[in-house]
């Protein structure tokens, strides 16, 4: 049953040709709303929704969010901005003028339409975290001067003004922390420990584990999390967050490698090689709010997102076709 809330509106995706994007934009559409999908195509890629391109009610505008956009939109979900390590790190000048400019404009922008505004925000707003699992209350150990910095700074600057919009200017705004999120869809070279060692395996080359293996992730499928962006999405004007959208279950790096290599049958080796600066020890969300407030949690559990994963990119994995690679 649709909420009537959700029927029918127009709706502006940003970054809606990545990964999480573009499920987002399917699922809108699912919902028979006008989706408008808006992308650099920094890291997204036009094969990821593709397969949206005939619904009349799906448009795709190329644009860089750090320069401003107008429109007029019901509801704004902003997920435009690397989020893979390697990616971000490539230009992290464009990464902060990805997340603080583009909140920015697209904060007037809601303003302006009087729409709901959605941020995809991270977990990497916590930094190396002292207190485990992480509550929204926790405040964070981020080194601002770091590699990752451009990009946990720029989030946390894009909170600091998703919440000064809506204290000045009563922007109805919905800040989602989001954890470690894996699926289809992801690019092959996205650099993420999930998509690595599943082309890895599946290629029969080393596995490469950074550090000792030690440092732990919570993975959460990315159908559950598309759900917790709904639900937050269509709450109580008074449910803002920030509000942690994860799977609780934690793993170490080392367990997620052998469980790929148990689920591809792989003869590929693990392979040790240096911890990146500043790269998390823990990782693990406390969903209590989401639990009480969105009546959610993830549901499916990582042998089996990592099954339906590992389809995914055996099948991309066994296309001729180089451009599939692209
Ligand atoms: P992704 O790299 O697949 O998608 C990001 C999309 O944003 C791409 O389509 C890219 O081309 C686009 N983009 C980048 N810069 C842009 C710009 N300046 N203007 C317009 N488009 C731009 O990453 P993802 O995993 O789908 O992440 C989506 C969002 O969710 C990001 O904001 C990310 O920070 C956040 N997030 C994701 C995770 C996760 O585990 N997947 C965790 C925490 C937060
Ligand atoms: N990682 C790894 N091998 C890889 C890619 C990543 O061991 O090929 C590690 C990385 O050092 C980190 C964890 O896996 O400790 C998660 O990395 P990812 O880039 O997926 O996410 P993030 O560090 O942003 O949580």
């Amino acid at each position: 049953m649709l909420s009537p809330w959700t029927r029918g509106r127009r709706i502006l995706v940003t970054g809606g040709a990545g990964f999480l994007g573009s499920h987002l934009c399917e699922r809108l559409l699912a919902q028979r709303n006008h989706v408008v999908c808006l992308d650099s195509f920094q890291t997204g890629t036009l094969r990821n929704v593709a397969h949206l391109c005939q619904n009349s009610r799906f448009s795709i505008i190329e644009h860089d969010v750090s320069i401003p956009f107008t429109g007029e939109f019901d509801e704004i979900y902003n997920l435009a901005c690397p989020a893979s390590p390697p990616h971000y790190q490539a230009d992290p000048v464009q990464t902060t003028r990805t997340s603080v400019l583009g909140a920015m404009h697209l904060l007037d922008l809601a303003h302006r339409c009087n729409a709901r505004i959605f941020q995809a925000s991270t977990s990497e707003v916590y930094g190396d975290p002292h207190v485990h699992p992480q509550p929204e209350s926790y405040c964070g150990n981020v080194n601002p001067i770091g590699p990752r910095s451009c990009y946990d700074e720029g989030k946390r600057c894009a909170e600091t003004l998703f919440f000064d919009y809506h204290r000045c200017y009563s922007v109805r705004i919905k800040v989602a922390r989001i954890f470690n999120t894996y699926g289809p869809r992801m690019r092959p070279d996205d650099g993420r420990v999930v998509s690595n060692f599943i082309v890895q395996a599946l290629q029969g080359s080393d596995i490469t584990i950074y550090g000792e293996g030690n440092q732990t992730r919570s993975f959460c499928y990315v159908d559950d999390l598309i759900d917790g962006f709904i639900r937050l999405m269509e709450s109580s004007g008074h449910a803002t967050g920030p509000i942690n959208l994860g799977n609780p279950a934690e793993f170490t790096i080392r367990q997620l490698a052998d469980l790929v290599i148990e689920l591809t049958g792989s003869r590929s080796r693990i392979i040790y090689q240096p911890l990146p600066t500043d790269d998390p020890q823990q990782r693990r969300p406390d969903i209590s709010q989401a639990e009480a407030l969105l009546d959610w949690k993830p549901s499916v559990p990582l042998k089996a997102g990592l099954m339906k994963t590992i389809g995914y990119f055996d099948a991309l994995l066994r296309k001729t076709d180089a451009t599939v690679l692209e």
